[in-house]
């Protein structure tokens, strides 16, 4: 349906993980990707977003901005995560309206639905219940940007989308052990357990907890898809299909890894939400279905932690 040729598209957030991996997916379609770091746009900034929009009348805009975290950041800061995520939605859409944008893509994740939505999430169960308390700050602002593409498609005609993806990980991931989410976190505790010889690695909450994950680089993939194919006013969910209990997911990384441990489970932690898988249907009718297993994706992290991170 839209064609990229040609197109100017500014990737939000280039340097996060999401962003990161959509301009090195858009190097291989013919466009223009354009990004700005934070000296250059403050997204907070509502004067300044708006200037940099009118400078560059881009074609196409991804918001791929946000102030991510894991359960023990959003649970500590409710105020970054909620105002400054508004903040950035709310400049960039509006900005991209003033500079009559054809495309924006709006990304927030699995945590915007309820937190006994039924399993897998189906899209429509959006706003039906109660949300997880340990997030609901970064997913009211979520929740608030795929209204606001909404509203303008509704208002104004905009042919402007939204994309939920599920936990993601892969290059670019944030390892701090503070505020990363469970995969980054438990592949640096293995990896640096392993450079010790330490014998336990700590695993946060009962282990219990279901998760799905995606590697970024197979969101990437499936954000161009959906830029070139889908126009529509429901947001769509990005998942794998691949769910794993965070116990699994501790095994999988040990043997990554290549190190044994006993798995210490720390029940001061708090295990969040007890399942959050995606349903992925209606991606996959749209024709996308190709993301890589967890062990492939998580060797291919591993490989990349190891030559920048580690
Ligand atoms: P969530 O998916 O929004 O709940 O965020 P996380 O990725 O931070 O946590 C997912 C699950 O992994 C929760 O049950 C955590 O308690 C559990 N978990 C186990 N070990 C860790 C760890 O070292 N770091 C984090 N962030 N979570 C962990």
């Amino acid at each position: 349906n839209y064609d990229l040729a040609g197109k100017r598209i500014w990737v939000a957030g280039h340097k996060g993980m999401v962003g990161g991996a959509l301009v090195r997916r858009l190097q291989s379609e013919d466009c223009e990707v354009i990004t700005a770091g934070r000296d250059v746009v403050d997204l907070v900034d509502q004067k300044a977003v708006h200037a940099f929009m009118q400078e560059t009348k881009p074609d196409g805009l991804v918001v791929a901005a946000a102030k991510v975290g894991g359960i023990l950041a959003n649970d500590t800061r409710p105020v970054d995560f909620l105002y400054e995520n508004l903040m950035i939605e709310a400049n960039l859409i509006h900005a991209a309206h003033e500079a009559d944008v054809e495309r924006v893509l709006f990304l927030g994740s699995s945590c915007i639905y309820p937190k006994m939505a039924p399993q897998p999430i189906p899209e429509d169960s959006l706003l039906t219940g109660p949300l997880e308390p340990t997030n609901e700050w970064y997913a009211i602002a979520k929740i608030a940007g795929i209204k606001l593409c909404q509203a303008y498609r509704k208002q104004y005609g905009r042919d402007w989308i939204s994309a939920m993806p599920t936990n993601l990980y892969g290059p670019g991931d944030n390892y701090d052990l503070k505020s990363s989410h469970v995969l980054p976190a438990l592949l640096r505790k293995f990896h640096e357990a392993k450079l010790s010889g330490q014998k336990e690695v700590v695993v946060w909450g009962s282990g219990s907890p279901l998760r799905e994950f995606l590697h970024c680089d197979d969101l990437a993939d499936a954000l161009v898809f959906l830029l070139k194919e889908y126009s529509g006013y429901e947001h769509i969910n990005v998942g794998s299909g691949a769910e794993v209990t965070i116990r699994e997911l501790a095994e999988t990384i040990a043997d990554v890894v290549g190190y044994e441990a006993t798995l210490t489970f720390d029940s001061t932690k708090p295990d969040g939400t007890p399942r959050k898988l995606m349903d992925s249907a209606r991606l996959h009718e749209l024709g996308w279905n190709r993301a890589r297993t967890l062990r492939d994706g998580i060797a291919d992290t591993y490989e990349v932690f190891l030559r920048n991170v580690a």
